[in-house]
């Protein structure tokens, strides 16, 4: 074992995987699967368009609906406040329609961006659908976004249409809506409407619930979603209609989605997670997908999984280790016994969460690694796989990785039991196209035939990949991907801040939190009431889940001679680590 080894990997028992759950998964044997694995086999286990073409909608629903399937149940709402609404893979594909019909009579075409700003309600699946059916690209965003993360993604994303309530539209958008030039409609859930906008509920009830597929192709772009860079504004990934392969294809085979399976996956559709795994995923398995409107909730959640009857269950580790901070006993008087399946993702999910799983709900959580650019799951621990608890897995069958140093001369893999860049060789059908209006940076990504993720990690002798950090300033806090930049960004509109440096730091529950590092305009007091004021200001442009949570005053900041502040300083020295190069650093205060 080298060195880096014995730090990063945990000596965790091995979890075995008996034969008979080997053979009741998509694959038995992994390695062998590996060789024999083609994305050209995994496309024909879809339908296809007549002609040729393909689309992420018509996979999901019409072909099951074609095939018969039409009474299956599709998704099971479950409202905050009790409330509940079951609809069938026919009843989905009629509001995906109808929706589509809607667009269409608002004269909105394919080329056009549709934005929704939604919580986990009925109406967000049909309108993901309807508008990829109609060919328009889609964007969620998450509700609880506040007004700024809210109107630059917008503005980045051209968008043509948004679709949200009339709160969050008066709460987030009203006030800058007529900036946006390409905003040609908003739609508002319910029967009523603010000036200006549309009500989906009527305009809905008027449409016909059927429609004809918009004949998209592989390279059609379908969706965008959002992620954070350490500088400069959100990044909108491109990905296309061809990634419904990948999508399908990684939900069967990391995720152990079987036709018929009852499924719930926690995340919000705000975020890639909640989009792929959270709505196209299950649909194109032909999973029945339970919804929650409400936010984590310890006892919801084991009565969901009781009820609900939950065979595959893919959630988030902050959530895991929540329920295992409430402790066993909590758990103890529910039956589980439904459970087969448990994937998490998002964040490092500890060893100790692994076993948790394999104690309390009788089966481990099986980690697995990607991004949003990634577009599907790419390093997994695979049902037949046996787990070593705190790895993230091996890559999937279709999925070559391997852990790199960048160079002068470009990029040079390293050796097993190395630490270095965890890259992907280019090449399968989820991977995003583009970063909007960003080809440069886009470009940046690839080198030498390998996608540079930016984490870092390490491969073991056995083929396991472990997660080691971020290689750059990214923070991950309750599973959001946070850039330091666009909360500096917010924080400096405050009157008093003269500059901020954000960093993530670590949390027992979210992993990490965001703290804030600010100096104040001359004629403010570093005091309580400024803190609050800046604490208010930035909940209130950036939303709860992305504010920091610690703000602390300094008289400088430590920065390089070229003005850059060293965010990377200032965590070290939060951590009591060693600080490393600082030849380049020009001012500073500790
Ligand atoms: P996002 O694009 O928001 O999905 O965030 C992707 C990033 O989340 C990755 O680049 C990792 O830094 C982190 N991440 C995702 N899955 C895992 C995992 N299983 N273990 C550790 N980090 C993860």
């Amino acid at each position: 074992m080298s060195d880096a080894e014995q730090q990063v990997v945990k000596s965790f028992p091995v979890i075995r995987k008996s034969d008979e759950r080997r053979q009741s998964a998509a694959i038995a044997d992994t390695e062998q699967a590996r060789t024999a694995f083609s994305w050209e086999q995994a496309r024909k286990r879809l339908t296809g368009l007549p002609g040729g073409g393909i689309n992420i909608a018509f996979e999901a629903l019409d072909r099951h609906v074609e095939a018969g399937h039409g009474d299956q149940l599709a998704i099971r709402w479950l409202g905050q406040d009790g409330g509940r609404r079951d609809l069938s893979y026919a009843e989905l594909t009629g509001e995906a329609s109808r929706f589509a019909n809607v667009l269409a009579e608002y004269g909105l075409v394919p080329g056009d961006r549709v934005f929704a700003l939604l919580g986990r309600v009925p109406e967000l699946y049909a309108v993901a659908l309807g508008t990829l059916r109609a060919g328009l690209t889609f964007t969620p965003l998450f509700a609880a976004f506040g007004p700024e993360p809210v109107r630059s993604r917008m503005e980045i994303g051209d968008a043509s249409v948004l679709v949200t309530t009339a709160s969050l539209y008066r709460k987030k958008i009203a006030a800058w809506s007529d900036e946006l030039p390409g905003l040609k409609q908003v739609f508002v859930l319910g029967q009523d409407a603010p000036e200006d906008c549309i009500a989906l509920t009527p305009a809905m009830a008027s449409a016909e619930p059927e429609s004809t597929v918009h004949a998209t192709t592989e390279d059609s772009t379908a969706l965008i979603h959002f992620t954070s860079g350490t500088t400069g504004r959100p990044k909108g990934a491109v990905h296309v209609h061809g990634a419904v392969v990948a999508h399908a294809e990684t939900g069967r085979l990391a995720l152990d989605l079987q036709p018929g399976d009852v499924y719930w996956c926690t995340a919000d559709p705000g975020w890639v997670t909640g989009t792929t795994y959270g709505i196209i995923s299950p649909l194109v398995n032909r999973c029945s997908m339970i919804v929650d409107e409400a936010e984590f909730d310890l006892d919801r959640w084991y009565r969901i999984l009781q009820e609900e009857k939950v065979q595959v269950w893919y959630t988030a580790p902050t959530a895991i280790r929540m329920m295992m901070r409430a402790g066993e006993a909590s758990a103890a008087d529910h039956d589980f016994s439904a459970l087969r399946f448990l994937a998490s993702v998002g964040e490092p999910l500890n060893a100790e969460c692994v076993v948790w799983g394999q104690k309390v709900f009788g089966s481990p959580f099986h980690d697995n690694w990607w991004q949003t650019e990634t577009g599907g799951i790419m390093i997994a621990n695979l049902p037949a796989m046996d787990i070593k608890p705190g790895s993230m897995g091996k890559p999937l069958p279709g999925i070559q990785a391997g852990i790199v140093e960048r160079g002068a001369s470009g990029v040079e893999e390293l050796l097993q039991g190395e630490i270095g860049e965890l890259a992907l060789r280019s090449g399968w059908p989820s991977m995003m196209r583009d970063y909007l209006h960003e080809p440069e940076r886009y470009a940046k990504c690839f080198d030498s035939g390998w996608y540079l993720t930016g984490d870092l990690a390490l491969c073991d002798s056995d083929g396991y990949y472990w997660f080691v950090g971020r290689a750059d300033d990214l923070i991950k806090s309750s599973g959001h991907l946070i850039g330091p930049f666009e909360v500096e960004s917010a924080l400096i509109e405050h009157e008093a801040v003269a500059e901020a440096a954000v960093i993530g730091i670590p949390d027992e529950t979210a992993g990490e939190v965001v703290k804030a590092y600010v100096t104040l305009n001359s004629g403010f007091e570093p005091d309580e009431a400024t803190e609050r004021s800046i604490r208010g200001l930035a909940r209130k442009r950036l939303g709860p889940a992305v504010a920091p949570r610690e703000i602390v005053f300094r008289q400088t900041l430590p920065k390089t001679r070229s003005g850059k502040i060293m965010r990377r300083l200032l965590k070290a020295r939060e951590l009591g680590l060693p600080e490393g190069d600082i030849s380049t650093l020009e001012s500073d205060e500790k």
